[in-house]
């Protein structure tokens, strides 16, 4: 793969989300990731970089993830992120039900295993159910030696701590699984970018992750069960 790559990490709205742009700096084509609170200046910031937005991923379809507040109406951010730009969406298909207001042909319904290529740039998706039924996480890699793989993981594992299990579509059960058999299984070195600014580093690492987290020294599920308080 061509070591062209272009990558930005920004805070954005009132919940302190991460929004991502990823893509090429040789074809300048870029995914957004997350397209949500603010999709003008979502715009702006790709357009002074001189990078076309082609794709819109969503790691899941919860409001402040996916969310537009246009004249006081709430719509879907990808959906006034579309009227704008000619860009495919790309959801979960356990949750591509949830974005009622885009027609069917704006709509890549993905699954895990699947990848996405922008501008010459590889994303893959990885299905991680458990904060809700179709999160994802979405790993950019295959670069030259000594530049590690970067995933961009949504309300899945977050800086010293994981998703809330607690609401409606979550799954404890299925949290752990992600956790340990997917997300755990990454090289330790992969750059860890969360969906929300919620510890004191913006980035932190797998390897770091696996030491630290409180969440991932788990090791059987009856202990991850119990210590989330479904045991
Ligand atoms: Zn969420």
């Amino acid at each position: 793969m061509s070591n062209s790559l272009y990558f930005k990490q920004v805070e954005i709205g009132p919940m302190s989300n991460f929004v991502y742009l990823v893509g090429s700096t040789e074809t300048r084509k870029v995914a957004v990731i997350d397209a949500a609170w603010d999709i003008e200046g979502i715009l702006r910031l790709a357009a002074a970089d001189g990078m076309e937005i082609t794709h819109a991923l969503v790691t899941h379809t919860h409001p402040d993830h996916v969310g537009s507040w246009l004249h006081g109406a709430h719509i879907e951010g990808v959906e006034e992120l579309l009227g704008k730009v000619k860009a495919k969406v790309v959801v979960h298909k356990a949750e591509a039900e949830f974005l009622k207001s885009l027609s069917p042909s704006d709509i890549i319904r993905s699954d895990s295993g699947d990848k996405i290529n922008v501008g010459g740039i590889e994303i893959q998706l990885i299905h991680t159910p458990g904060h809700t039924p179709g999160s994802q996480c979405f790993l950019v890699g295959g670069f030259s030696p000594g530049q590690p793989d970067r995933l961009i993981a949504g309300d899945t594992l977050f800086i010293g701590s994981c998703g809330r299990v607690d609401l409606p579509g979550s799954s404890a059960e299925e949290m752990y699984h992600s956790l340990t058999q997917k997300l755990m299984q990454l090289s330790d070195d992969t750059i860890l970018f969360p969906g929300h600014n919620y510890a004191a580093e913006m980035t932190s690492t797998i390897g770091a992750q696996k030491k630290s987290n409180p969440y991932l020294q788990f090791h059987s599920l009856n202990a991850f069960l119990a210590a989330m308080g479904y045991a």
